[in-house]
């Protein structure tokens, strides 16, 4: 499922919508809207779900407008939004936290306290 997801899936050396190898869909597959499964283009039920599969192009168009709806999102923090503090610690530590949120798209403040030595 990884291999799938990085897009590092087989190498057909067909020449193919590169949205589609980013996210791992060959639109000329099958795949199941549960488990994610791949199967070929002649079988129509998942085996392990027992439900209808879609196309590829239909996945393709999914996944596309989930990416889209994902990039979208906003990575600003207005002074009215609500603020959780998730994790204290030093700096260098909690940089990883933020990295890690801004990979799913979520804007993180790391804010100094008392005996922060960064003077504006
Ligand atoms: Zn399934």
């Amino acid at each position: 499922m990884l291999r799938k997801l990085f897009g590092l899936g087989k190498n057909t050396g067909r020449k193919k919508d590169p949205v589609a190898e980013q996210l791992g869909i060959d639109p000329e597959m099958c795949y199941c809207p549960s488990c994610g499964d791949e199967y070929r283009a002649d079988i129509t039920t998942c085996a392990g779900c027992n439900i209808a599969l879609i196309s590829g192009t239909e996945k393709l168009s999914q996944a596309k407008e989930k990416t889209e709806a994902f990039f979208s999102r906003s990575m600003e923090i207005g002074p009215e939004e609500p603020r959780v503090a998730i994790k204290g610690g030093k700096l260098r530590d909690l940089k990883p936290y933020q990295l890690l949120l801004a990979k799913e798209r979520i804007p993180a403040l790391l804010t100094g306290q008392e005996g922060d030595c960064r003077k504006g």
